[in-house]
């Protein structure tokens, strides 16, 4: 169990990945402020972080809002002392091609690129006064390949690698740490609105995309996204964590147990 009295601040937390990163944290003794612009899905974290005794504060914002990122930040974390932990996990999915709109390029940068920037921005006073701060942004697999018709959502999260970068060596002065988790295919409610709700069907299709032959679930994520957070990690930053099942180890071959494989060369 972490030290009591950490604080942490967790953006799309209403929903998959951010909602069980908000619930872990408050299950090691963080005080989770939780950020989305859903708000019916703000309500159910909170009931169910209060059934398992953690302490979590909501609020709606859209993080592409400079403004009112920072208004947001500032009269939810200018009262407590510290701000230990922020992770940036909105995302807008919004994945297009060749037929790409000016609208789709800037829902698609605002939210999971300048979202990320004005969350930071914002919270860095209150990180800088905060011996071993971390931040950690949510990247993914598609930073790293191509897939079909994906032009907005891979270069973003492409971005976001070398955003994470880029902050890791400017904030470093202040002693904070951050770093990025890539999470392969995650049973979240954006994986199972693709599946039309269907697990049992999709999850051997999808599953073999990985060397360990299934979906990851969102709290191994929010595991691994809590321990880039600790003092555990203290040595880690400008990096980027897989946490993908093996995904980004497999190559075109795949599994290798199908016939078009020769296991030859
Ligand atoms: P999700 O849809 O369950 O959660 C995303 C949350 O972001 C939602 O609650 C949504 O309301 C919120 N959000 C969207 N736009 C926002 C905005 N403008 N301001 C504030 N909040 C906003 O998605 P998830 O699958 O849990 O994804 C979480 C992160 O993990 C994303 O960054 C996603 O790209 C990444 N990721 C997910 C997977 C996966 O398989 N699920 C794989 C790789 C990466």
């Amino acid at each position: 169990m972490d030290a009591p009295h950490r604080t942490a601040l967790v953006t799309g937390a209403a929903s998959g990945i951010g909602r069980a990163t908000a619930e872990e944290l408050a299950a090691r003794g963080y005080a989770v402020l939780a950020l989305d612009i859903d708000e019916p899905g703000l309500a159910e974290l909170v009931a169910s972080a209060e059934g398992a005794g953690g302490t979590i504060r909501t609020r709606r914002v859209d993080v592409s809002d400079q403004d009112a990122v920072r208004r947001a930040v500032t009269e939810e974390v200018a009262g407590s002392e510290r701000l230990d932990a922020v992770v940036n996990c909105a995302a807008s999915f919004v994945a297009s091609g060749l037929e790409v709109t000016t609208e789709e390029w800037e829902l698609a940068l605002g939210v999971n690129v300048r979202g990320i920037s004005n969350v930071v921005q914002a919270a860095h006073p209150y990180l800088a006064r905060t011996p071993g701060a971390a931040v950690v942004n949510t990247a993914s697999i598609s930073a790293r390949i191509a897939q079909p018709s994906r032009w907005t959502y891979n270069a973003t999260k492409g971005a976001i690698v070398s955003l994470t970068r880029c902050m890791a060596m400017d904030l470093a002065v202040d002693g904070i740490r951050v770093n990025s988790v890539s999470p392969g295919w995650i049973w979240t409610p954006e994986v199972a609105r693709a599946a039309a709700g269907d697990r049992e069907r999709w999850e051997p299709i999808w599953g073999r995309f990985h060397l360990l032959r299934r979906l990851g679930e969102p709290v191994e994520v929010a595991r691994a996204i809590a321990f880039l957070c600790s003092a555990e990690a203290s040595f880690i930053t400008g990096t980027d964590l897989p946490v993908d099942g093996g995904y980004l180890a497999m190559g075109p071959e795949g599994l290798g147990d199908d016939s078009t494989f020769a296991g030859t060369s």
